[in-house]
């Protein structure tokens, strides 16, 4: 009686980009599409470098998300100062509804071009 092996030949490439210093997408390896956040780790490190274009173009919801944490951060700061409760931002779903907003309409953009035109959107970027 024979037993299957218990690892993948997709198991084996996820441990051996792991061991690579690379961070595959466990997504992207089992069904060859974008995950919705796929880019957003390169997205993030291009904002940290400046280039707000190439984070957006990776993934627009790290700019996004940044975006609103200023805008409370210094919304509480100067309620903080004033103590006026009208420059207060209170946090509520449309933050959150906007961001999930986002992911959709970025997985289905690149996820379009990857299977019917044939272009990996996230390989025509510059690297980060
Ligand atoms: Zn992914």
């Amino acid at each position: 009686m024979s037993r299957n092996l218990p690892y993948s030949s997709t198991t084996i490439k996820i441990i051996w980009k792991i061991m690579n210093g690379q961070m595959p997408c466990v997504f992207q390896e089992l069904t060859g599409l974008y995950c919705p956040g796929c880019g957003g780790t390169r997205a993030l490190k291009a904002l940290l470098k400046g280039d707000v274009i190439t984070s957006i173009l990776y993934h627009p919801l790290i700019l996004y998300v940044v975006f609103v944490a200023v805008l409370f951060a210094f919304s509480y700061l100067i309620y903080a100062k004033t103590k006026n409760p009208k420059f207060r931002l209170h946090f509520d779903n449309k933050y959150a509804y906007i961001g999930i907003g986002i992911i959709v309409i970025n997985f289905v953009i690149k996820n379009y071009y990857l299977m019917f035109e044939a272009t990996d959107l996230l390989q025509t970027l510059p690297p980060v």
